[in-house]
């Protein structure tokens, strides 16, 4: 039997979620965590690449990662191609079900009680508590604790229901998981940019293994009115690179999601409330990376629940201060590269990505002090390398203007003809389907 009297209510079982619940209830909070769908991790939606950092930081199991990430090539618009590979791993990829449910069963075991199809839809504040309902199989299901931890993910309900709107862009992505695929190594996702080919983002291929992957976008809505599923079929028949890598591989199953990029980041808490992960935007804006400052977030707000049940009420104001501390200054990095390089023309994307090919001292800074998890670390010895030579500086510029436009926001250039025209529908195929091209 449920009770309705909690410590602490945590809403959405993903990374934020799950991590919060299993803090709390690891210190002895009695905590409940509600999860809208039938099962945790479900429909999954991501590329899974997560960060050494997190599992060093949390204790993960390796056995959650499917493959491990040392380098990665990039694809400029104009098909010239640059690899950089670290010495040591920077990433594994996990299966997002997986590792969402391995979570849940974490905090389960540490006493949180889950709640399936519970989809909280309001907050009110009663007595010192909050009130949250939820539709639980066609009937209200109302919880109350002095402290929530909103871990909604990208699209909210209950922080606006309390009096704490988010309101941000929001990226559309799509991935075929596929297997079959021809890679050149497991330890290389292949990152392909092009406002033809994924505009406002770009389209990657996330290995799984030798031969199976992630193929998947993101496109901005702000610029093209066309679904990814548009920009995905055509990158499959179309990209120089992608059609070969795809053809005859099989897609085992779709994965689609948004990604709260680029937007104003608003407070993260209000009284007895707590936003974490992608519900308060905790993304970096280049790669749209979440998982691990997720985590991070989750965690921070079991920590300020307990303090505030214990009645230290400078707990919340703390909770923002200790996420902006960790990793507030790359998610100010992430927005301003991802707004430059919105900003940049194709041409001179191309030029940026040649130069690094064509330049070994600049790649061997970036495998050096480069770090997907920590990227804002890199700026400063990457500059001091490009200052070395005329074709960086070159280069200088261009990436300038881009970064002024990108600061006014005029962080998008017009994309090529036919590509903004009034959406076509193209069907998407059918689960099994096998890539000809
Ligand atoms: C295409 C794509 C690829 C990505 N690839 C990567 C990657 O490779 N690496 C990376 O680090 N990040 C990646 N991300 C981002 C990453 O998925 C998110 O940052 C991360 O999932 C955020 O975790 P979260 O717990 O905040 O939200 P979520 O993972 O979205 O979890 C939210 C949970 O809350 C539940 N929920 C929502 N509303 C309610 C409600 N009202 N009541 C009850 N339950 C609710 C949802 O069902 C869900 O289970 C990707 C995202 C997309 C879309």
């Amino acid at each position: 039997m449920t009770s309705d009297r909690w410590d602490v209510i945590v809403v959405g079982g993903g990374p934020a979620g799950g991590m919060a619940a299993w803090t709390a209830a690891r210190v002895g909070l009695r905590t409940v965590l509600l999860e809208e769908h039938g099962e945790i991790g479900l429909p999954a939606h991501c590329s899974g690449k997560l960060s050494v950092h997190a599992f060093r930081e949390f204790a993960l199991p390796t056995s959650l990662a499917r493959t491990s990430l040392r380098a990665a090539t990039l694809y400029a618009p104009d098909g010239s191609a640059a690899t950089v590979r670290r010495r040591e791993i920077d990433s594994h990829v996990v299966d997002r079900d997986v590792f969402d449910r391995w979570l849940a069963e974490q905090a389960q075991a540490a006493g949180a009680e889950l709640i399936l199809g519970a989809r909280a839809r309001r907050g009110t504040r009663e007595n010192g508590l909050i009130a949250v309902e939820a539709d639980r199989r066609g009937q209200t299901l109302t919880v109350r604790a002095a402290v929530v931890i909103d871990a909604e993910g990208a699209r909210t309900l209950l922080p606006e229901t309390l009096g704490l709107p988010q309101r941000r862009v929001l990226i559309q992505g799509l991935q075929y998981e596929m297997d079959g695929l021809r890679l050149d190594a497991a330890d290389t996702p292949e990152l392909y940019f092009g406002r033809e080919w994924a505009p406002g983002f770009f389209a990657w291929i996330m290995p799984l293994g030798p031969d199976s992957g992630r193929v998947g976008l993101c496109v901005d809505p702000r610029v093209t009115h066309r679904p990814p599923v548009y920009f995905l079929e055509r990158l499959i028949a179309e990209h120089p690179v992608t059609s070969r890598r795809v053809r005859g591989a099989r897609i085992v199953r779709k994965l689609v999601g948004r990604i709260p990029i680029l937007g104003r980041r608003p407070s993260s808490y209000a009284p007895g409330l707590l936003v974490a992960g992608d519900a308060a935007g905790h993304v970096k804006a280049t790669s749209g990376g979440g998982i691990y400052f997720s985590l991070v977030a989750g965690r921070l707000a079991a920590e300020a629940a307990g303090a505030i049940l214990g009645g230290d009420a400078a707990a919340l104001p703390r909770y923002e201060q200790a996420w902006r501390r960790r990793f507030g200054r790359e998610l100010v990095f992430t927005t301003a590269l991802r707004r430059t390089l919105n900003a940049l023309p194709d041409p001179d994307l191309s030029r940026l990505i040649r130069s690094l090919a064509q330049n070994p001292p600049l790649r061997r800074t970036i495998e050096e002090h480069g770090d997907t998890q920590y990227q804002s670390r890199m700026l400063r010895p990457l500059l001091g390398q490009a200052l070395h030579s005329w074709r960086e500086i070159a280069l200088a510029p261009p990436v300038l203007r881009a970064f002024v436009r990108g600061l006014f926001g005029i962080d998008q250039e017009p994309l090529p003809p036919g590509l903004e025209a009034e959406p076509r529908t193209i069907e998407v195929r059918a689960e099994t389907s096998t890539h000809q091209s």
